[in-house]
């Protein structure tokens, strides 16, 4: 059945994919629309409440439709991270490097400079050639063994959490309902009934019907429906350091600087933080789950496994060492919901028709037939290693609209279509092509030790 745009919407999560729905639905014209989160926006515990994330068009894939379908994907977000006066503001060109420090991480890095790109994307191969990236003084360290290559424009990072929130704003000044925080806002089910889905109880008991529900959830997803294993939760830490004003000047401009062996940092942000991410294939959480299945299920934490700490800490010895020592201001985990070949899922569910999934957004994924794709194409400018759903932020919503209504193109549904026939037999433990730490993926219930920095209202973050 077809709805109109009066048509009752339901979307469950407010955090990047969600918002980003509201708002199109809303600029669309859709009239009833109601968003509900657990928190109040941005929530403490969306991967896209963040100072900073990456914003790139590089990616990754030997099969030409996933190639076809992600460039269509990145660079509508591209251009509107640019041009949509939304988001213009919150995005930052500053360049991105991408780097490696061993033979095998340079061949995994595979980068490739466009035809007409060579003045845009440069080697950088010297020790003095990576400390002039930023004022001198600022990357001090010796980059022991890196290589990589710098993106000057077209590429760089977006202040994540206010993006989100200016979104969901503007979401809510179009008319979208958002019910957020408390139990009012927390979905505990949706409600299942003629083999279809009809809408969502929160835990304040009331009842709540839609003739759409669009379920974006993040790393929750799996509470409210059986993925059928298509979902793991898996978790990044995040850890930030504070500089005196008068540092922050100092430490302004610089490209995002990312080596994927080591991690990641970016130029300081409005409060005058560093965000520094250590590289690695992830934490799970597996957990024998109540119908005997395992799973790996997400928690809450403002803190990251000591491990962690010290990967951070070795990637500022290599960078700028004179903070090496420097107490966390602030720390947390952070969780993705990766699907068996990091695509996303973008699908009316085949079953309960008027179920609409935006799920799986951890990925774009870079994994071949054989695990680890052979790099062939000229036309990418690097492989994509880390996790990319926020750069979609501007725009996601529109596809994840166009599944709901039908008018996803055939070839993108293939790619994002529901598959559980994917995930069959799932390692829980596959790297997914991702590297770094350890190169495997770990898990929380190994860790013995997490870092004491100071604690933050999570509702305030
Ligand atoms: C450490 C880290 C670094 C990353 N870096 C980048 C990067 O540099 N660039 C990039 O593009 N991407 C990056 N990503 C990926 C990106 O942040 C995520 O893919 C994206 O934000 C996920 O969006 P989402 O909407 O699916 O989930 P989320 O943003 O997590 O939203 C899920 C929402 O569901 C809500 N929710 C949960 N349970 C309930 C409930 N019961 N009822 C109601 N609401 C509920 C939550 O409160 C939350 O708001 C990174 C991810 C991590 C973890």
């Amino acid at each position: 059945m077809s709805i109109s745009q009066s048509s009752p919407i339901i979307i469950v999560g407010a955090g990047t994919w969600g918002t980003s729905t509201a708002l199109h639905l809303a600029r669309q014209g859709y009239k009833n629309v109601t968003l509900f989160d657990r928190y109040p926006v941005p929530s403490p515990i969306s991967a896209g409440n963040d100072v900073n994330k990456v914003v790139s068009p590089g990616q990754y894939s030997v099969d030409q439709d996933r190639v076809d379908v992600n460039t269509a994907l990145t660079m509508e977000a591209m251009k509107a991270w640019m041009n949509d006066p939304l988001f213009k503001p919150y995005y930052h060109d500053t360049g991105l490097l991408m780097s490696a420090n061993t033979p095998a991480g340079m061949q995994r890095l595979g980068v490739r400079v466009r035809p007409g790109e060579e003045d845009n994307v440069v080697p950088i191969e010297q020790p003095e050639d990576f400390r002039k990236l930023a004022p001198s003084g600022i990357l001090r360290g010796e980059f022991p063994g890196w290589k990589g290559y710098l993106t000057r424009k077209g590429a760089g990072w977006a202040e994540a959490r206010n993006a989100l929130a200016a979104a969901a704003r503007e979401a809510q000044r179009l008319g979208v309902n958002i019910v957020a925080g408390g139990t009012a806002g927390q979905v505990v089910t949706l409600i299942f009934e003629y083999n279809d889905v009809k809408g969502v109880v929160t835990a304040d008991g009331k009842i709540h019907r839609a003739e759409r529900t669009i379920l974006c959830a993040g790393a929750a997803a799996g509470q409210f429906l059986d993925f059928q294993d298509q979902l793991r939760p898996t978790a990044w830490t995040i850890a930030h350091i504070a500089l005196s004003p008068e540092e922050r000047k100092q430490y302004q401009n610089i490209p995002v600087i990312f080596n994927i062996e080591k991690g990641f940092f970016f130029e300081p942000d409005q409060n005058g933080e560093i965000k520094l991410c250590d590289e690695h294939p992830g934490y799970t959480n597996m957990t024998r789950l109540p119908d005997g299945r395992l799973g790996s299920v997400p928690f809450e934490k403002t803190q990251v496994p000591k491990e962690s700490e010290i990967r951070i800490r070795a990637l500022l010895r290599e960078t700028m060492p004179q903070l090496a020592d420097r107490p966390f201001s602030f720390a947390r985990i952070c969780w993705c919901a990766d699907t068996a070949d990091r695509e996303f899922i973008i699908d009316r569910h085949p079953k309960y028709r008027s179920l609409v999934l935006g799920c799986g957004a951890s990925g774009r994924g870079m994994i071949s037939p054989r695990g680890v794709m052979t790099w062939t194409l000229r036309k990418c400018t690097h492989k994509l290693t880390i996790s990319a759903g926020f750069k979609y932020l501007p725009t996601i919503g529109r596809t994840i609209i166009d599944a709901m209504q039908d008018k996803i193109s055939p070839k993108m549904h293939e790619c994002l279509k529901w598959s559980p026939g994917k995930a069959t037999s799932r390692n829980w433990a596959d790297t997914l092509g991702r590297f770094g730490g350890p190169n495997k993926v770990m898990d929380f219930g190994d860790v013995s030790e997490w870092t004491a920095a100071p604690q933050r209202d999570l509702s305030k973050l």
